[in-house]
């Protein structure tokens, strides 16, 4: 089959691993920068045209769109779409994965465990916030932050008072939300490829970070994971309409609860903690299910 892989990068860990596993498996496989594409949206043909040349006869697509680039990069993925190439995370479900707030209300809806969390942009009303998640210790989260960057523990009121009284006067979306204490600073990550649980690994914080992220300084192990975890992880995929999805989890003492779910889950800690070739996995799904035509969406969304 001939399968692009929607990437900013070459040298990037999940990207050589992709092609590579892409190439042993006997496919085509071409690395394609989502913002070099340029397209003509108005046509009854649509085209997508990359370094001079029209992109002609992909059979799927693998869309690796970095945060910074949700915008653009999902427009390229629906162009793909419309020309009824099938994408493994289709832009629909892409765009609705990058919005946390909107991702948390559609987990929560289903009756997804979740930390307790609320949302503000600048209110006033502080001590009202930090009571309606049940007071402190607490989270308190920028929504533009990654890597655990503006991810801060408050363990008193006043800490968590000033927390949010600072990010207030940066205008910043925040989320707060119950700290898991009993997570001991590990969260669990589960790959889920297709409705399954591929691999999965724990992170755990360095020594006094309540943080597990491996830019945190965070390690990551092997794990066993509940049946619970594997059918919260499962469901909350398919609720966010991602074939392909890293979901984020705490154990906590009301069972497992999600942090986030992710559209571009990166492969180098999972394949190098748990040794499972998921670069594989994914083009063994694209193998089952990339018909033309299968994209229910073909780019209206
Ligand atoms: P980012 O998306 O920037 O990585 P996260 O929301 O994943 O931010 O938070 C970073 C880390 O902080 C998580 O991996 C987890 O270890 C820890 N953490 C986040 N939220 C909570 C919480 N409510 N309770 C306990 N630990 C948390």
């Amino acid at each position: 089959m001939k399968i692009g892989i929607l990437s900013r990068k070459e040298s990037l860990y999940s990207t050589t691993r992709l092609k590579e596993a892409g190439i042993k498996r006997g496919h085509d496989v071409r690395i394609i920068n989502p913002l070099r594409c340029y397209m003509n949206i108005t046509s009854h043909h649509p085209a997508i045209h990359y370094k001079g040349e029209e992109l002609l006869g992909f059979d799927a697509i693998i869309p690796r769109i970095g945060a910074s680039i949700t915008f653009y990069g999902t427009a390229v993925v629906r162009q793909f779409e419309m020309m009824d190439v099938y994408s493994v995370n289709e832009s629909v479900a892409i765009s609705r994965s990058r919005d946390k707030l909107r991702s948390m209300q559609l987990l929560a809806r289903r009756g997804i465990g979740l930390p307790v969390t609320g949302f503000a942009h600048a209110t006033k009303f502080t001590s009202d916030l930090i009571n309606l998640v049940g007071g402190t210790p607490l989270v308190v989260k920028m929504l533009e932050g990654t890597q655990g960057i503006g991810v801060v523990l408050a363990e008193t009121r006043k800490a968590a008072q000033s927390v949010i009284e600072a990010f207030r006067g940066l205008k910043a979306n925040i989320l707060v939300q119950e700290y898991i204490r009993e997570a001991r600073g590990s969260d669990i990550r589960c790959f889920v490829i297709g409705g399954k649980v591929v691999a999965s690994m724990m992170r755990t914080g360095g020594e006094g970070e309540f943080r597990s992220n491996i830019h945190r300084g965070g390690k990551a192990t092997m794990i066993r994971i509940t049946p619970e975890e594997r059918s919260t992880a499962v469901r909350a995929a398919k609720i966010m309409g991602l074939n392909v999805a890293g979901v984020d989890m705490l154990r906590s003492n009301h069972g497992p609860v999600v942090m986030e779910v992710n559209s571009s889950p990166g492969l180098e800690g999972i394949e190098k903690t748990t040794g499972k070739d998921v670069a594989g996995l994914i083009f063994e799904f694209i193998e089952k299910n990339a018909k033309p035509g299968k994209t229910r969406t073909r780019g209206k969304g």
